[in-house]
């Protein structure tokens, strides 16, 4: 499988991956580790990412960014409806009401669900990682902030899916942060000592977030999360093109909010200009040439009037503290460190605030930009069998309370109770016992509204079907599994029925509620009695059977009692879901489908381009070259028709080339190649760039053999055994190669060098092969002559030393042996010409 972490920005996104090192944020192709959260759409094609926000000003209305926090949302929820005048690309409604995004893509107007944009911006991460891990990817966690309720949650699981990813687990951003802290520390409390107690803050371009864990060895728990949707890095950037909105009217009278392009210009400017301001606090300049109507502004602003302008929203950093603080009742003193995160934690007056509050320094362990990917990607490793990590149980909470409510006849009205309450651990499975005689339905919501960043308080209802009465006619008993996934998404995940089979005079067996254990989840059970009472259900309706309650259990039931043995069949019982804003299958098998196909067209497009592109450089390089390293191997006229042929090609590419099929271009690129003389001048400049290295080799052979042949004639003992015939031959052979090559190259060395050469490279190379003729000649091995017997069986090597030369142990021995030895030894051939 593979192990990535995603951080799903709602500025830029972050893709770690686990290596046998350990984890790794990757670069993109442009060898960038951060992603731009943005998607443009061509007549062509889409870019994601980086590509996509190169064209926010030339195709502004059609590169989307700043969409994370459309997901599960109506068109008419009040959040769209707000920043829906601010953007400068259009919102519609999708035919289930949600949000969706339109755009002019392949020249018709087309209109996609948040899901698919995001799908498409988690395609090309998923590219990235792929090319990184050099594998296919589709095991994942992705991050989303902690405050998502459920709706917003299965969206962003339903984007990774048409994806073609399998996302293991949505990790909140402040919790994958802390992963990530957790493993990098080395010195936590162990299991059994107080823990330590850590106050995280992600300051992002959307949002900001605070947790705060308690860490043990190996234990992490999140205690409480808080939120402020407002004060992240896009405030600031609003309040600063605000400002220089008003003074660019003022000065120049220029509606800047009726030009989307100018529009975006500003905010690109405003957010250089304020990042600027976390490192600077004296005047700084905001120029912006031919911004509208062929105007140049120009403003400036310095750390300090920022700030007084900012003062309400900064403000604003104390509430999620303090909430943090009021939940968990901890005081000041119990917290050890404040580790801050996120692109936002750089402005340096939120730092001071955050830093006054707590009384203390700020820490920066983690990288404030990748903490969060590669927190979701330690989060995979663990998940993952492939990699060993330090195990960390992972206790999350659930940020806002939810509560089931349902309708029945026999309760004449509606009953309630809250299954999760804020800040329970997730994820966590209970079970519910009903006593039913007909199918009925649960409605799960957020039971504080208040504290919901989000206008629909219903998370969905959930049809128990198929539940019939006892055979003896009394209600039967339903069990229904609750529970808050590793998602964080709240579900009815089961449901059965227990049929009473037979009735007897015994004993009680154990527990029949089955506990729903599940790996990481603490189960607990829990009893809704609802026989045909209106009952207003809260907490005091559970009976827990976690350990304590279990205890609990057996002090209320003697085992001594007797009770009718009870024998009961358990019976699955269908759910329907009815998710807000849940893709159908059809749906979301469809849109699968177009990402495919718009993968296979970005794919195409970028084929038509490249092909496009290399006829271009094509041009640009030949008449470089025909100018440069060609020059000397093309005559006047040659380069003169050919230059023209470049020209010509230029001009059509601008032209009715401008736009055409790829075959078109593969095509054009052949003809260039092939019906111009380019080939042969380009061979020319090969064949004189290769010739001197050929001759080269072939006169060192030559010497070579010369030399031996003059050893031979010299009687060296090394070659007395050659045969002389066969010598002469390899002479004859040598002398004629020589003669060979000197021929050439004075011919070829008075020829022009725009005429074809004298002599090929390969024709060079082909003689050069002397050596498989000559070598068998002169490396024939000299005749063994062997040794007299009986001296060998007196003086024959001793001890494992035969061979070597190293003998004398025994000097008598040792002088007639090494004569004896030295003898024979030098008769073996030595030499071996390779
Ligand atoms: P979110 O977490 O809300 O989904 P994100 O993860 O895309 O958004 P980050 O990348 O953490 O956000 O932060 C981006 C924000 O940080 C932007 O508003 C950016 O302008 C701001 N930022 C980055 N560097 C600086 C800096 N040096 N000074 C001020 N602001 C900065
Ligand atoms: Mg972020």
């Amino acid at each position: 499988m593979s192990v990535v972490g995603f951080d799903l920005g709602f500025q830029s996104c972050y893709v770690a991956v686990a290596r046998a090192g350990g984890i790794e944020t990757v670069a993109n192709e442009y060898s960038d580790r951060c992603t731009p959260s943005f998607v443009s759409f061509g007549p062509r094609n889409r870019s994601i990412g980086a590509a996509a926000k190169s064209q926010v000003v030339t195709n502004c209305q059609n590169t989307v960014q700043g969409f994370k926090r459309f997901h599960g949302r109506a068109f008419t929820d009040p959040y769209i409806q707000s920043v829906k005048s601010n953007l400068v690309y259009d919102l519609a409604q999708m035919p289930s009401g949600s949000t969706g995004i339109k755009v002019m893509y392949m020249e018709e107007e087309k209109v996609f669900s948040i899901e698919q944009v995001t799908g498409m911006l988690l395609t090309k991460l998923k590219e990235t990682a792929e090319s990184a891990l050099k594998k296919p990817v589709a095991d994942c966690v992705i991050s989303v902030p902690s405050y998502f309720t459920d709706g917003e949650r299965r969206s962003v699981m339903d984007a990774a899916q048409i994806a073609g990813l399998n996302c293991l687990r949505l990790m909140n951003e402040t919790t994958a942060v802390t992963l990530a802290y957790g493993i990098y520390k080395q010195d936590l409390p162990a299991p059994e000592e107080k823990p330590r107690i850590v106050v995280f803050v992600d300051l992002g371009h959307s949002g900001y977030q605070v947790s705060v864990c308690a860490f043990n060895k190996g234990k992490l728990k999140i205690l409480a999360t808080a939120f402020d949707s407002e004060l992240g890095g896009k405030g600031f950037d609003d309040i600063l093109v605000n400002h220089f909105c008003e003074e660019f009217g003022k000065k120049y009278k220029l509606d800047v909010r009726s030009k989307p392009r100018a529009l975006v210009r500003l905010y690109q400017e405003c957010e250089k200009l304020k990042k600027l301001m976390s490192a600077n606090s004296s005047d700084l300049p905001l120029n912006i040439e031919c911004f509208m109507n062929d105007i140049d502004v120009s403003g400036k602003l310095n750390r300090g009037q920022f700030e007084e302008m900012c003062a309400g929203l900064l403000a604003k950093v104390e509430g999620p503290l303090r909430s943090v603080m009021e939940q968990t009742k901890l005081k000041k003193e119990d917290i050890y460190a404040v580790e801050i995160v996120g692109g936002a934690s750089r402005i340096p007056s939120l730092k001071e605030r955050i830093s006054k509050f707590f009384g203390k320094e700020l820490s920066t362990t983690l990288n404030a930009d990748e903490a969060v990917a590669r927190g979701c990607a330690l989060q995979c490793a663990i998940l993952s069998p492939a990699f060993k990590v330090r195990e960390f149980s992972i206790t999350d909470v659930v940020p806002y309370s939810i509560s089931l409510k349902w309708n029945s006849a026999a309760e004449e009205g509606v009953s309630d109770c809250e299954v999760f309450p804020k800040n329970h651990a997730a994820p966590f499975s209970k079970v519910l016992t009903f006593f039913r005689k007909e199918p009925f339905t649960l409605e799960a919501y957020y039971s504080n509204s208040k504290e919901l960043p989000y206008p629909n308080c219903s998370l969905g209802q959930f049809l128990i079907k198929n539940v019939v009465p006892q055979a003896s006619g009394e209600s039967a008993k339903v069990k229904v599994k609750v529970r808050v996934n590793v998602h964080g998404v709240f579900s009815v995940s089961n449901a059965s029925l227990v049929e009473v089979l037979k009735t007897a005079e015994e004993e009680e067996p154990m527990e029949t509620d089955q506990t729903a254990k599940e790996e990481e989840e603490v189960c607990t059970v829990c009893t809704v009695f609802a026989r045909g009472r209106k009952r207003n259900s809260h907490l005091s309706f559970f009976k827990t059977t976690t350990d304590d309650a279990k205890q609990e259990k057996k002090n209320d039931q003697p085992p001594q009692a007797k009770k009718p043995k009870v024998k009961t069949k358990t019976v699955e019982l269908p759910i329907e879901n009815n998710l807000h804003w849940q893709l159908s299958t059809d749906v979301l098998n469809m849109c699968v489908e177009n990402e495919g196909k718009m993968i296979m067209q970005d794919k195409l497009e970028k084929e038509r381009n490249d092909a496009k592109n290399n006829v271009e450089e094509y041009v640009y390089e030949m008449r470089d070259k025909l100018h440069g390293v060609l020059e000397k191997f093309v005559n006047e006229a040659d380069r003169d028709t050919f230059s023209l042929k470049l020209e010509d090609t230029e001009n059509w590419l601008y032209e009715d080339g401008e736009d055409q099929h790829k075959q078109v271009y593969v095509d054009k690129l052949a003809e260039l190649k092939g019906n111009s003389k380019t080939p042969i001048q380009k061979r020319r400049y090969m064949e004189a760039e290769e010739r001197p290295k050929a001759f080269e080799e072939l006169g060192r052979q030559i010497q070579l053999y010369m030399k031996i042949i003059e050893a031979y004639k010299a009687k060296e003992e090394q070659y007395t055994h050659l045969d002389e015939l066969e010598v002469t031959r390899v002479d004859k052979q040598v002398n004629d190669a020589m003669a060979w090559m000197n021929s050439k190259m004075n011919q070829q060395n008075s020829q022009d060098l725009t005429l074809e050469p004298v002599v090929k490279v390969g024709e060079i190379q082909a003689k050069t092969k002397l050596y498989s003729t000559c070598n068998p000649v002169v490396s024939k091995p000299k005749p063994k002559v062997e040794p007299p017997k009986e001296e060998k069986t007196e003086n024959g090597p001793v001890n494992g030393q035969e061979g070597t030369e190293s003998q004398p142990c025994n000097p008598d021995k040792a002088t007639s042996a090494g004569t004896e030895k030295g003898t024979a030894e030098n008769k073996l051939p030595e030499m071996d010409i390779d």
